[in-house]
Formats: C-alpha cells, structure tokens, sequence
C-alpha cells in the first residue's frame, strides 16, 4: 500500500464501532434477496458505507461535549445565540435561521423567492434544490461550463457557471423573467467540482447590474474554498477563513445542508443580509420548521453544528479531507479503474461503461457493478445512471438513458481511513479481473417516482 503523504491524519482516535464480518456467501444471499438494490441492505451487513458523505461525519470530541451542554429552552436558547455567532464570524451574514436539514431551507428560500413560470439560473442545481423550484412553479436551469460534463477533462473549476449562457439567459427573458441565481458549492451533480472565485465574483458582478438576488446552495462550502486555495492564482498565501469571508462577500445569503460540512448527523442553515427578506423568512420558518431559535432542531443540536462549522475550515482537516479522497483516486488509476478527473471534494466516480463496455446500458453496467462492490467486500456505493435517471418517453415508449453511467463512492468525513479506502481500492482491482463474466441486471420491480431507492432487479 502506498502511504498517501508525509503527514497523517490530524486527530486521534477514541472512540471506536467496531464493524461486522460477512463472507462472501452472506452477501450473495443478503443481496439477492435485497433485490440487488443496496438501499434494501441493512447497515449492519455493510462493512464500508459509502453510499452517500451527507449526515455520516464522524463529530468531534468537542462536539459531542457541546451536545451536553443544549439549552433546550423554546426560545432564546444559548446555542442559538452561539451558532448565530459562528456563522456571522465564518460567512459575514448576521441574520440566520435554523432548519433541520439543507431542503427544508430551500423549501424557504423558494417559497420567497420563485415566482410561477420565472427561471432559476445555476451551475447545476441539486435535485431536492430542483424540485422545490418547480414545486412553487418556477422553471430550473442549468448553465455548468462545458468542461463541467466531459468525465476526462482536467479543468480545475468544472462546477463554473458558463458566464456567456448566463448573459444570454438574462437577455432572452429579462431579469424579469428571473426568479434568482442559485451557485452550488461545491458542484454536487457533477462530482462535488468546484466553483472558482474568479467566477462568483464574475456572476455576482452581473447579477448586480440586472438586480438579480444571487444566493449559494453552500453545503460544501469549506470544500469549495480549499480548491480554491490549491488551485486558483492569488489565493495560495490566503487562510481558508480569508477565502470562505470573500466568496460569501459576493452572494446575498444562502441555503445549507449541514449535514455535510456543517460535520454534524443532522441540520441545516438558511441566511441572507436582508432585513426585510429575513422577516419573511421566518414567518414560513415558523410555519414549517419551529420558532426561529431552533428550526427544527435541538439545542445540542444546534451546539454541535455551531463547533462543527468551526472545525470545517481548519486547513489541517480540509487537507486530510481532500487528500484521501484524491488519494483512493490515485490508487484506483494505478490499478486501471476509470474514475472522473480531477477527482471532486465529496467522492470518487467510477465511469461503469468504461469499466464494464461488454454490460449493454439496458442492463444496468454501474448497478451490476454497485452489486458486484458488494458481494466482493461488503462495500456500499450508489448507482448515478440508468437506474437512477434512465426514464421511458411517455409518447414514443422509447426508453431514455443518461449519457454517464457512475457509481459514486461518497466518502464520509473523520470515518475511514486510509486503509479502508485501499481496501475499497483492491476489492476494484478484484473485480476487474474477473470482469469477463460478471452479469447485467433487469428490473422486476419499480415505483412511478425516483424509482432508484426502491428498484428490485434480477441478474440476467
Ligand atoms: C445534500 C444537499 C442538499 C439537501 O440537503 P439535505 O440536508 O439532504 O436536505 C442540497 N444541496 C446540495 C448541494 C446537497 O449536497
């Protein structure tokens, strides 16, 4: 095993869940009767999650002591008031609300925001940040570069809005005809790929001019600040306090899913500059989440992401964070697995129909491979590809397919280490070499709507 630096990992560790043995047999049973879907296997039968980074952070032991000290009053409670203060100091925005996770500040912001038949411009919106904009009528547009969407180009900024779509977007329909402008940061729909600050400067620039609010949906934004240190000219010598300061200096609030770089299990943020905006806010806060010192939340919660916020954007944590992300990248090259690169902040991406090019997309290559991952080491990942995506053209019958075929290990942050992502890597090697006779997948059953989580499929 190749060590992945010099340095290692920036905590200790004290407390440990220990992980349950299967064989191999187990799992063919398990899965088979799983339907072959991942999302039917009990967690206990899963010996390295990596079905999603969102809510699986491992939290600290400064955390965990803040947890003891929730002030479960109704209102006005002491980790408000500290969470409140944290965020000012992270992100400069003083009027914050609660909210129990990422969508339920989205349903907020949309609910203000979206006017019925008006567009909402993004780099790539995230699907719950979608269907919201289309629950309250208003119509979702993607304008990611186009480098953001080729697997093997090596752009260091591939979550980038393409400036010159976004201008025309806004002459073709008017600012009238635009709800807001939503960056995500980092990219999820593509890889967890960075937003350059070059480029929120840029939009936040021409947003002004047409007076167009533009918000972050900020779930990553720690992530996002790290590439840009590493990768952008000018902010090598800057903290990534420095950076995270400016890149919301450029945005009029934002939405966030702390369960990712919030480090905490459960929470989200919605905050903005404007008074005015910020009432409104809270009157639909009220309404669905809880009074607006803890929107849906408990205290200690509320404590927890507070601490959490500030562990997020120490350098030492983001450079171990990133650095073992890229490195179960790099080992997966050096064994000749195609994966999306440059490698994102949250996961690597297998590209099935490279690894897999015998397996027909009608026979699902990346879950046949999901399946595979599984029955060989017990590992879970997700399918991003025609199970997911795939749909049938009501008119013409004729049957859809997106054009990747992934599946995406998402690491979760403080859980594994660099051993159980060699591991993740050698188990890919494993199937490699018997790739000749692994099997496609048909469906024997689906549900009308997001159909992924609950597919049951038979091996051809
Ligand atoms: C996870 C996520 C959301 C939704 O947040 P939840 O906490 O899952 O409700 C929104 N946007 C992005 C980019 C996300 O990754």
């Amino acid at each position: 095993m190749r060590p992945r630096s010099e340095y290692s990992e920036p905590y200790r560790i004290k407390v440990v869940e220990p992980i349950e043995a299967t064989t191999g047999e187990e799992r063919e049973k398990i899965i088979k009767k799983a339907g072959y879907n991942v999302f039917n296997v009990p967690s206990d039968k899963v010996c390295i999650d990596l079905l999603t980074d969102s809510g699986t952070s491992a939290m600290s032991d400064y955390q965990w002591a803040g947890m003891m000290v929730g002030d479960e009053s109704y209102a006005g409670g002491r980790n408000f008031y500290n969470l409140k203060e944290t965020v000012e100091e992270i992100t400069g925005f003083k009027y914050v609300l609660p909210t129990h996770q990422g969508r339920a500040a989205e349903n907020i912001l949309t609910t203000i925001l979206v006017k019925p038949g008006k567009r909402v411009l993004g780099n790539m919106h995230f699907d719950t940040t979608e269907g919201h904009i289309r629950l309250k009528g208003g119509d979702p547009v993607n304008l990611v570069i186009k480098e953001g969407l080729e697997t093997a180009n090596r752009h260091p900024f591939k979550g980038n809005i393409d400036i010159e779509r976004l201008l025309s977007e806004i002459h073709a329909c008017g600012s009238d005809g635009i709800s807001y402008i939503n960056i995500t940061v980092t990219c999820n729909s593509n890889g967890g790929q960075p937003v350059s600050m070059g480029n929120i400067k840029e939009v936040s620039k021409i947003a002004k001019e047409y007076s167009i609010p533009v918000f972050f949906d900020a779930a990553r934004f720690a992530e996002n600040a790290y590439f840009i240190k590493k990768r952008e000219k000018g902010y090598e010598n800057k903290s990534i306090s420095e950076i995270v300061k400016e890149m919301f200096s450029y945005v009029d609030g934002f939405t966030m899913s702390a369960k990712k770089d919030g480090l905490v299990n459960m929470g989200g943020i919605f905050a903005a500059s404007d008074k005015e905006l910020f009432r409104r806010a809270g009157e639909w806060g009220i309404i669905y989440e809880g009074y607006l010192t803890y929107g849906g939340l408990a205290g200690r919660d509320l404590e927890a992401m507070s601490r959490g916020l500030r562990e997020v954007v120490r350098e030492d944590y983001l450079e171990d964070r990133i650095g073992q992300v890229a490195y179960l990248g790099d080992c997966l090259l050096d064994f000749g697995v195609p994966i999306i690169e440059p490698t994102g902040g949250h996961g690597v991406y297998i590209d099935a129909k490279r690894f897999l090019p015998e397996i027909p997309q009608n026979e699902f290559p990346a879950q046949a491979l999901v399946v595979e991952l599984y029955i060989e080491a017990g590992i879970r990942a997700v399918e991003l590809g025609t199970a997911a995506f795939g749909y049938k053209n009501e008119e013409t019958e004729e049957m859809i397919y997106p054009d990747l075929e992934l599946v995406r290990l998402a690491i979760p942050r403080r859980v594994y280490t660099d051993r159980h992502m060699h591991m993740v890597a050698c188990a890919l090697r494993n199937i490699k070499e018997r790739k000749d006779r692994i099997r496609g997948l048909k469906i024997v059953y689906e549900a009308p709507v997001l159909r992924h989580f609950t597919l049951e499929f038979e091996r051809l």
